[in-house]
């Protein structure tokens, strides 16, 4: 292969973002310079990133960020690469307090640091606490900030003793031990991905401790897999009224709301 168009006419998989990438021009100066031949430098480095795409490294993890909902996110093989379906928990802690109300929000688990910094980003009025029990983590979640985030390192709750907040989001953990499903996300922190046998592990944690550390009329807003709704609601049905289920845009079930009784 000799041009751009011999690149591009190829099955190489994700060959256009790759080219992008190893020659450092966007798809519209790709395809408007279909005749560039690379340089032996630039089809070495381009050679490296095909071979680590085809065994299987996402393409988030070569390229080194990903976007969500309105902002590009640093990402590394430390935390789980941003799924679009977490921007439904986005939209529905945005519509849930008055944008210029200082309330107080906690962010369990933020990985990468997109649920907390895109709300910050959005509603600066607002208070936001993140965690994570990986420093590796934290630490690229502070880099991804555009606002002032208290940032706590710790497991679940252990992050932030003695806080109390008005909204505890999470995208925890959710995928079952041996689900084969796991075998295509090899590349990312399996702990970020399984959470024990049924994948309610860590959401029977956070919902068995979130009463302590909520405010009077509290809500928390979970992300769960397509069929872990029903059972997440029995678990909440205890300390919670007020729930509301939510599916994402492949009408999947994928969040619960409740409100502290
Ligand atoms: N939604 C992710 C997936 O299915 C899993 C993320 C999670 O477990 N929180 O790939």
């Amino acid at each position: 292969m000799v041009t751009i168009q011999d690149y591009l006419n190829s099955d190489i998989i994700d060959i256009a973002p790759l080219l992008s990438l190893a020659l450092n021009k966007s798809h519209t100066q790709l395809i408007t310079h279909y005749d560039y031949q690379p340089n032996n430098e630039e089809k070495t480095q381009l050679n490296q990133l095909i071979k680590q795409r085809q065994s299987g490294t996402p393409f988030a993890y070569l390229n080194g960020t990903k976007g969500f909902y309105h902002l590009d996110f640093k990402v590394t093989p430390s935390t789980l690469i941003p799924r679009p379906e977490t921007e439904l928990l986005i939209d529905i802690a945005l519509g849930l307090f008055d944008k210029n109300k200082i309330c107080e929000v906690l962010d369990l688990g933020t990985g990468s640091g997109i649920i907390a910094v895109t709300l910050g980003d959005k509603n600066p009025q607002w208070h936001l606490t993140a965690t994570d029990f990986s420093i590796d983590a934290l630490n690229i979640a502070q880099q991804n900030a555009k606002t002032n985030i208290n940032f706590q390192l710790g497991s679940w709750f252990e992050a932030t003793p003695n806080q109390t907040f008005d909204l505890i989001i999470s995208n925890p953990p959710y995928i079952k031990q041996g689900n084969p499903y796991l075998n295509d996300l090899s590349f990312e922190p399996q702990s970020a991905l399984v959470s024990g046998k049924d994948g309610l592990d860590d959401v029977r944690t956070i919902i068995d401790n979130a009463p302590q550390y909520l405010n009077k009329k509290g809500y928390v807003l979970l992300e769960h897999g397509f069929d872990q709704q029903e059972e997440i609601i029995q678990l909440l049905n205890h300390d919670f009224f007020n729930i509301q289920k939510f599916k994402d845009y492949n009408q999947q079930n994928r969040a619960v709301l409740a409100q502290i009784k």
